[in-house]
């Protein structure tokens, strides 16, 4: 049975090197001095909701931690260094370059660091890497930061073929009317740059509905659909790639059993497996894999979802025909 993974789902943030933020964040003061290893590592694990104080500080946390060229050149670097030593063929690893900028980095500089990182690890190793930029949705509507998100899609489309692959609507889902961000998408699907959306993960599966509007080219998790047979049936018509990060989402509020990933499968919708956040869901892409066998799907099934991920991948034909014949190596 060939090994071969692809990672559509991943954010740099969440997925730091955990002894390398740890020590950054006593040297930086970002946490107290004092704090043992075990507390670090308990804060960042920690959940009392989504939307709790302490989650959001965890966030805010491992972004203080990447606010200058070197760490996030170097963070990116690390990230995908560690998927190749996993076994992952291909992985897209997303953040936001407006919330790298509190010490003076550009966006455009915040992006160029993270795209310098990927290369350096793709001449080192064979992992092939793209990288996704977040527009971020904080505050109660989308005018709140329309400015920082206007220029997250400009300087995407500066680097876009140079490394940066595609553009993502992150941040806390409940907060905010979907169809706010209409005019940021329409404005990114005129210039072709390729993007996804969270979308129906801790918000309401309306959300999914939402998105569609925009026509994006992935959802990211998109699990609320099980909600509404309509939304189902929107998925399955368009085939929509659904980036499906099953740890993160049984950290919230599910166990693996009952996550939905099975019925969607079984519905033919069209999942892919994902890592969504290695350091505050303990995962990586081949434990996500390893606990899916766990609850019954087998070697065939997640065959499809490589399969579809590699479908769904942002990245050139050339590309795409290289990782098939990996993952496809009797
Ligand atoms: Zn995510």
């Amino acid at each position: 049975m060939n090994t071969a993974k692809i990672d559509l789902h991943l954010h740099l943030d969440g997925s730091l090197n955990i002894m390398w933020a740890y020590k950054k964040a006593i040297q930086r003061n970002v946490v107290e001095k004092n704090t043992t290893f075990e507390e670090f590592y308990d804060l960042l694990f920690s959940n009392n909701g989504f939307h709790s104080a302490q989650s959001i500080r965890k966030f805010e946390l491992v972004c203080d931690l990447l606010q200058d060229y070197e760490d996030l050149e170097d963070a990116s670097y690390d990230l995908a260094r560690r998927m190749n030593d996993l076994g992952i063929i291909y992985t897209e690893i997303r953040f936001a370059s407006q919330q790298h900028c509190k010490k003076g980095l550009s966006q455009y500089e915040a992006l160029k660091a993270v795209i310098d990182g990927a290369n350096r690890a793709m001449n080192e190793y064979p992992i092939k890497v793209g990288i996704i930029n977040c527009l971020m949705h904080k505050g109660d509507s989308a005018s709140f930061n329309y400015k920082e998100n206007m220029e997250t899609i400009e300087v995407t489309e500066q680097l876009i073929g140079k490394g940066a692959v595609g553009l993502d609507l992150a941040g806390f889902e409940n907060n905010c009317d979907y169809n706010e961000y209409a005019p940021l998408f329409k404005i990114a699907k005129k210039k072709g740059i390729p993007f996804t959306m969270h979308a129906g993960e801790m918000g309401i599966g309306e959300h999914i509905l939402d998105a569609l509007k925009m026509e994006p080219d992935r959802i990211g998790h998109g699990i609320n659909c099980i909600q509404d047979e309509r939304y189902i049936r929107a998925l399955y018509e368009r085939q929509i790639p659904l980036e499906v990060c099953v740890s993160s989402n049984v950290k919230v509020d599910r166990n693996y059993a009952s996550h939905p990933i099975r019925e969607m499968i079984e519905r033919g919708l069209k999942v892919t497996i994902n890592t969504d956040n290695m350091i505050f869901s303990r995962t990586d892409t081949v434990n996500e894999h390893n606990q899916l066998r766990m609850i019954g799907l087998d070697d065939e099934t997640l065959m499809k979802c490589t399969m579809n991920a590699l479908d769904a991948a942002f990245c050139d034909e050339k590309t795409k025909q290289e990782l098939k014949d990996k993952i496809l190596l009797p």
